[in-house]
């Protein structure tokens, strides 16, 4: 046993870091264990911009942990924020070294570059209760000890690893997208200069219909998406997400297979795009996602299963912990399709689908929670993800000040504070 503090976070992506942070402001002492070196988890290791979901109709709705973040980004030139639809672009690059000062001044153990690969439980006559995650890395086999553990792996590891039931496979499962920043690009043409999306200027809602015309009629280009084109804010890059499959990335074998196939598809992409339009004819690659993007893989069957329905009704739940402005999005698995749901009002996720019957001491955040393949395809935003950790963080305290498990909190009176009335 090498670290031990009161929760253990496992996953430092958007609702992991932001977990951390708010345990630790709550007074708790933090480990937060991650495969990389580097907070921010797909947002930055799968080059995905922007972050979305801050704003419905100008309204904020992400949590104050996410809004403090995204401002000293943008202090620092790093972010711009879109208004009213309330996406936040950003410079991956400053996204994980202002986290990790965040994480810093917070008193939060980062403990990097270490693989999550089990879970100690005791069966205790509540369910069963973790004591330890063990992680591998290059110090050796190692257990951290907590009293509390949150999974926000994404894939929901530590859920699955402690037999927590999960929600049935989804035949349409979102697919995965290898995201890549081109320089060199042309964007001062007609073409181009409304089509950098989330670049503060209000440009067209969705992708770039004259560059998916010429693509969808090119007998050679198969699964392909948008494409979509980023602005990185201060890179003087754009990134891009155009490539797509479908894959199970709990299966290595096949994410294996999907990364390999995503690279090629990126080259020969990037081909047609300087082949078919002068404003990429000098663009070149200068930075690709570290692992193919994962749109949706494992989610838990909580103790509530927020499904499409109640998302869509606008209903406010008991102890709702984010309230949702993205439109329920769905990536056909493979062609080009996409189907979007436009919301009339925001949807609310419950603290019960954080948390499962029989497991008293492990809550979930991310994109792992207990939702349908219809909720899910607006919660996956990382506005929500964030929103989502920030109650987790702060569960985590409730809990253990009031000696009570995590699916009593929300009976028991836990209040977030991350949902906000307008
Ligand atoms: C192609 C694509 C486009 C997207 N577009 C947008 C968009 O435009 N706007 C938007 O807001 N969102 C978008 N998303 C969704 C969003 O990026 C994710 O849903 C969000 O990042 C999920 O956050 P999370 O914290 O739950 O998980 P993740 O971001 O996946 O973070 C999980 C973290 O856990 C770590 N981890 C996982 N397993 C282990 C393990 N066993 N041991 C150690 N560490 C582990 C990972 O390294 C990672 O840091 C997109 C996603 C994809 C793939």
């Amino acid at each position: 046993m090498t670290e031990s503090a009161d929760v253990v976070i496992c996953g430092a992506g958007p609702a992991g870091w932001v977990a951390a942070i708010a345990a630790a402001r709550q007074g708790l002492s933090v480990v937060l264990a991650d495969r990389y070196g580097f907070p921010g988890g797909t947002a930055v290791s799968g080059y995905v911009l922007p972050i979305s979901g801050f704003y419905y109709n100008g309204n904020r709705v992400a949590g104050d942990i996410a809004y403090e973040f995204a401002k000293r980004m943008e202090a620092a030139g790093a972010a711009i924020f879109e208004m009213p639809r309330g996406n936040v672009s950003f410079d991956p690059e400053y996204y994980r070294i202002i986290a990790t000062r965040m994480l810093d001044e917070a008193g939060v153990t980062f403990a990097s570059n270490v693989y999550i690969d089990g879970v100690v439980a005791d069966d205790v006559p509540d369910g069963r209760r973790l004591s330890h995650v063990t992680v591998a890395g290059k110090s050796g086999h190692e257990a951290f000890e907590g009293k509390i553990f949150i999974d926000a792996t994404g894939d929901g590891d530590v859920c699955a690893m402690a037999n927590v039931p999960m929600q049935p496979d989804d035949p349409a499962r979102q697919p995965m997208s290898l995201c890549f920043a081109l320089a060199g690009v042309d964007t001062s043409t007609e073409l181009l200069k409304n089509s950098i999306h989330h670049d503060g200027k209000h440009g067209p809602r969705s992708r770039n219909v004259t560059i998916r015309e010429v693509l969808l009629a090119d007998p050679e280009v198969g699964d392909f998406c948008g494409p979509w084109f980023n602005t990185a804010v201060s890179a003087g890059t754009i990134v891009v997400n155009i490539t797509r499959t479908d894959c199970d990335a709990t299966d290595r074998r096949a994410y294996a297979a999907a990364e390999k196939k995503l690279r090629e598809d990126m080259l020969m992409l990037v081909g047609k795009l300087k082949a078919n339009f002068r404003e990429f004819s000098e663009c070149s690659i200068v930075a690709s996602a570290i692992n193919a993007g994962i749109r949706e893989s494992r989610r838990i069957r909580g103790r509530y299963t927020l499904t499409g329905d109640d998302f869509l009704s606008g209903q406010i739940p008991l102890c709702p912990v984010a309230a949702c402005s993205h439109p329920v999005d769905i990536h056909a698995p493979s062609g080009a399709g996409q189907t979007v749901i436009w919301l009339d009002h925001p949807g609310y996720i419950p603290f019960g689908s954080l948390v499962a019957d029989g497991f008293p001491n492990l809550i979930a955040a991310g994109r792992c929670i207990s939702v349908d393949p219809t909720a899910f395809a607006s919660i996956r935003v990382q506005g929500t993800c964030m929103t989502v950790g920030e109650a987790a963080g702060k569960a985590a305290a409730f809990c253990l000040e009031k000696g009570i498990s995590v699916t009593e909190a929300d009976t028991e009176g836990f209040d977030p504070g991350t949902v906000r009335s307008f």
